[in-house]
């Protein structure tokens, strides 16, 4: 099997600022025990091609990326009015080299959809991506670019169907919202849900709309989730949607911030709880999706503990290569981090509450069954005219065992966004009620719902 790794040693280098919890360092981290555990042989390792605003706005809006691209921490006060437009400036602040981190995470993630498009590899791993809240102008829960989306639209150049997985313990609202509309990508998120919990949104009856209705899936959780309860939920669920909806490529975005022992602590997320994801229960959702032997994306996500972050996606990437790690962590560059112990897998905390009851769940799955046994078949639609790649498959650098971060700063201005010609470019789904305008199909045959058109101005985009 064929496992490609993308990873920029710049990643880890880019600083959201003090106390902020969403620490790209971790990105260092992980690579690093991946590095020690000797895992790097078994990779193909590419340094990703750095993604355009030309690309970033085959889904976002050209102003919002023409401002990320131009505000800096020095000259913030002048775009005090777009900061508070685009959402930049709490979770989401301003810092420096920012548009360079988000070509790089996106980068990776669009990389990688073009490795599986190519058929170049079965697996591709980028622990940057993930940032699944970034909306078409708005940046969301440390999110600015949604790579999530980049990396599905170009693989929707090869494939008719994608299966968007999302085991963060937030919402995966970005994914879900962009595509809301399709039948083209179905999502399926797992997150806490209720009680204010950000981002509020992935309820059990948000099922997606017009031709993406029962598209999207929701599996709202409450505190104290297990993995065995998450196992009862997650493969059911899963090979009940693969059967039915025959993905021809699957997204993984496996955030671990679901893991037992993250928390974002008194920040503005205001999060207390977590599920009790222990490595194993986490990495085996992802290992489940493998056995489907599809083509799979995996991507990172949230994650606040660094430490626990850096074991869970090192173990995770392990898992992937068909290699259980030692539970003694070798030694690597990041020893203190990883004390007492210095040890993989974690004690779970003993003294929560499974809020989820066995008759809470049964309820959870016997809805989510009827939704997607309303999905009918997908199959059998027609590509049009393919439009051309983000990138070329043999543009990706092959890297070797890298854990130096270039210390260069990014070059101002560093970027390829062209400026203009966005009227070519796709205007994608507005996310935001769009379809309220949407005519009623009302002629002979018609099942009375909206059907909404997707607006690709690309039109042949599928
Ligand atoms: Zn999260």
């Amino acid at each position: 099997m064929q496992v490609s790794y993308f990873y920029d040693p710049d990643i880890g280098t880019f600083y959201y600022g003090p106390n902020h919890p969403m620490k790209p360092h971790r990105i260092t981290l992980t690579n690093n025990l991946i590095l020690h555990y000797g895992l790097y042989n078994m990779l193909e390792s590419y340094k990703p091609r750095k993604a355009t605003g030309e690309d970033m706005v085959d889904f976002h809006s050209e102003e919002y990326i023409n401002f990320l691209q131009s505000v800096t921490p020095q000259n913030k006060d002048q775009y005090a009015k777009q900061m508070q437009m685009f959402n930049v400036g709490e979770d989401c602040p301003v810092f420096s080299g920012q548009f360079r981190f988000c070509q790089l995470y996106a980068g990776g993630s669009i990389g990688g959809a073009v490795k599986l498009n190519y058929g170049l590899s079965d697996v591709v791993i980028n622990w940057a991506g993930g940032l699944h809240h970034a909306k078409k102008s708005e940046a969301s829960g440390f999110c600015y670019v949604n790579d999530i989306v980049l990396a599905i639209l170009e693989l929707l150049k090869y494939n008719a169907r994608v299966l968007y997985i999302d085991i963060d313990i937030h919402h995966g609202d970005g994914v879900e919202e962009a595509f809301m509309m399709t039948d083209k990508v179905m999502t399926v998120s797992f997150h806490k849900y209720g009680g204010g919990f950000f981002p509020g949104t992935g309820d059990l009856g948000s099922v997606g709309r017009g031709q993406g209705k029962h598209h999207s899936i929701n599996v709202p959780l409450k505190d104290g989730m297990t993995d065995t309860a998450y196992e009862m939920l997650f493969k059911p669920v899963m090979r009940r949607v693969v059967d039915v909806y025959q993905p021809e490529v699957i997204v993984f975005q496996s955030g671990a911030d679901s893991l037992a022992g993250d928390k974002l602590g008194a920040f503005n997320l205001l999060l207390t709880l977590l599920l009790r994801h222990a490595l194993q229960g986490h990495a085996e959702c992802q290992q489940y999706m493998m056995s489907f032997g599809l083509p799979m994306l995996v991507l990172g996500g949230g994650g606040y503990n660094i430490a626990s972050v850096a074991r869970c996606w090192a173990y995770e990437t392990g898992r992937i290569l068909g290699v259980e790690l030692e539970d003694e962590l070798p030694e690597n560059d990041h020893q203190s981090l990883f004390q007492p112990g210095a040890k993989l897998h974690l004690p779970l905390p003993e003294n929560l509450e499974n809020l989820n009851t066995r008759q809470y769940l049964e309820n959870l799955q016997r809805k989510i069954f009827v939704n997607i046994a309303r999905i009918g078949s997908a199959t059998g639609q027609e590509f049009r005219e393919r439009p051309p790649d983000a990138m070329a498959p043999e543009d990706m650098e092959t890297e070797g065992p890298s854990d130096e971060a270039d210390d260069s700063s990014p070059p101002e201005g560093d970027s390829a966004w062209p400026g203009g010609d966005s009227g070519q470019r796709a205007q994608l789904w507005d996310g935001r009620g769009r379809f309220e305008d949407a005519p009623l199909e009302t002629g002979p045959g018609s099942s009375g719902r909206a059907r909404i058109d997707l607006d690709y101005s690309r039109g042949e985009l599928i």
